[in-house]
């Protein structure tokens, strides 16, 4: 069997092959970014100007986010996997119709065989609802949750947390836990949560001394 990388230019040459798919008059092709042995894949919507005008996906302002808050986790962009789930932009980054994400997931479905990554993480809603149909992003985003024994972390599209500081607050949160959640495939134990606080063990009666039952 080829390697990771050669299927995956197969995957790509394929697409590109492809004129009918939707979007396919309209921008270039941008397929993915980083490292195809990679046990992590992140996957955002779908490209904009930029990465529509460099062929590379989050090369943008998002991606400038993206690229900072890897940087924090100490994870070079260079080792994990980057793509999108529409591999093209929509006229003015309108969000991706409901067909175009048919139309392209089949071959995100053929990247993650290829990939078998451990952790996949969607960016913003449209690529956690691909996987999670009934997932929020406002009360999902920092969960790790399964598909069919896929482990799957959402997270805040790094263009929304460009738009609203709590929203950043909560990506960078949930970004800084993905170490941990890659080693073990288990959550941080989250120490600020009043949950994860041991109760204290109920007090012991104490036993009735004989001075009490005097009264
Ligand atoms: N937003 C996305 O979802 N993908 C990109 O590649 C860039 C911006």
């Amino acid at each position: 069997m080829a390697d990771k990388k050669t299927e995956l230019e197969k995957i790509k040459e394929e697409m590109a092959a492809r004129a009918d798919l939707p979007l396919a008059n309209f921008s270039n092709l941008v397929f993915s970014d980083g490292d195809a042995e990679a046990s992590v894949m992140f996957i955002g919507e779908a490209p904009g100007f930029h990465e529509n005008r460099l062929g590379r996906p989050f090369v943008g302002l998002a991606g400038q986010l993206l690229d900072k808050l890897l940087v924090e986790i100490n994870w070079p962009r260079a080792s994990v996997y980057i793509t999108n789930i529409v591999k093209r932009r929509p006229p003015e980054n309108r969000d991706p119709s409901l067909e175009e994400i048919a139309a392209y997931a089949p071959y995100l479905q053929r990247q993650i065989a290829v990939m078998q990554p451990k952790l996949i993480a969607p960016l913003g809603r449209f690529s956690m609802n691909y996987f999670l149909p009934d997932a929020k992003i406002s009360r999902d985003h920092g969960r790790l949750l399964t598909k069919d024994g896929q482990l799957i972390f959402p997270l805040y599209h790094p263009a929304a947390a460009l738009r609203s500081t709590s929203v950043l607050e909560e990506l960078r949160k949930d970004f800084h836990k993905l170490p941990h959640i890659l080693e073990t495939g288990t959550m941080p134990v989250d120490l600020t949560s009043p949950a994860s606080i041991p109760s204290p063990a109920p007090a012991k009666k104490e036993p009735k001394t004989a001075q009490d039952s005097l009264f």
